[in-house]
């Protein structure tokens, strides 16, 4: 390791690329990259992630630098990295974590080698809430339930980890007043901005007049959280054929809103709150170039 590097090694397997060392400020715009790490840290503990997940500061800036401007996308694309290059951005937080697998070695013979080292060579900070920011309070999970309908909900399970009390992800959604499945259709396409979802109908749901009152909900990809939850309909992004098909033995329907449909429209809710406590020293601003790479033809 050269001098000001510190890797941090889970199980021989590099997950996380800090390079940053304890940096104060004096006269520059923008605000240290630890008072940045604290304000996400309160809008989504990363306590609440979930064990499997690889969440925080995925890559610390090469040298210390204020963070003047951040860059937010649901994905860490080539096209996102280049975007922020562009942009002059001092930080990228992605949703879904750039780096999850672990990574034997850095080289630019593959996309993540390449997208890391450039990343790196830019001096850029890159951080990813995911399953944190599925679970607390006001997070994801519970903007996709306001798509739905009102009602109370809970999550499908507690995460088991000291101190964070009943939160956990998923929500099993009761609606106050059980709603027919177009209603919940065209609910959810304007909630998140969509013009298809999949369906598929149960037998006893099939017919038009059929309510539902008990909605279980997962963002992303939803099948392993979703699983054995008894509910009228799951909706979720994506499932697996089969999970579906068992679904609809259990007498469940399913809505599949696509993966990243079903997440990226919180985006901008969680630039305004990031916005409300970082204040006018830091410029917040949603990728462009960050979409979902499937199209229907
Ligand atoms: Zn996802």
């Amino acid at each position: 390791m050269h001098c000001g590097t510190f890797l941090i090694i889970r199980s021989c397997f590099l997950y996380k690329i800090e390079l940053d060392s304890t940096y104060t400020m004096k006269n520059k715009k923008g605000i240290p990259l630890s008072n940045i790490l604290k304000t996400l840290q309160d809008l989504a503990p990363l306590e609440l992630a979930e064990g499997w997940d690889n969440t925080g500061l995925l890559i610390g800036p090469t040298k210390p630098r204020p963070i003047t401007s951040i860059l937010l996308t649901l994905d860490l694309t080539m096209a996102v990295l280049e975007e922020a290059l562009r942009e002059k951005t001092d930080m990228i937080i992605a949703y879904h974590p750039p780096i999850f697998e672990p990574i034997k070695a850095l080289t630019r013979n593959d996309p993540k080698g390449r997208l890391v080292l450039q990343a790196i060579q830019a001096n850029l900070a890159v951080y990813s809430p995911h399953t944190a920011l599925d679970t607390v309070d006001g997070g994801l999970t519970d903007w996709l339930c306001e798509g739905v309908g009102n009602g109370t909900h809970h999550p499908i399970y507690s995460i088991e980890k000291q101190g964070i009390g009943t939160k956990g992800p998923g929500r099993v959604l009761t609606l106050d007043t059980p709603l027919l499945l177009t209603t919940i259709r065209k609910k959810l396409k304007k909630h998140l901005g969509i013009k298809f979802l999949r369906a598929a109908l149960s037998s006893p749901h099939k017919k038009t007049n059929t309510r539902f009152k008990k909605v279980a909900l997962c963002p992303g990809a939803g099948s392993s959280v979703l699983q054995d939850v008894q509910a009228d309909l799951y909706v979720t992004g994506e499932m697996r054929h089969h999970d579906v098909l068992t679904a609809l033995e259990s007498g469940i329907s399913v809505l599949l809103c696509e993966h990243a449909q079903s997440e990226r429209g919180y985006l901008p809710i969680f630039k305004r709150k990031l916005e409300q406590r970082l204040g006018h020293e830091v410029r917040t601003k949603l990728a462009t170039s960050d979409f979902g790479p499937l199209q229907i033809m």
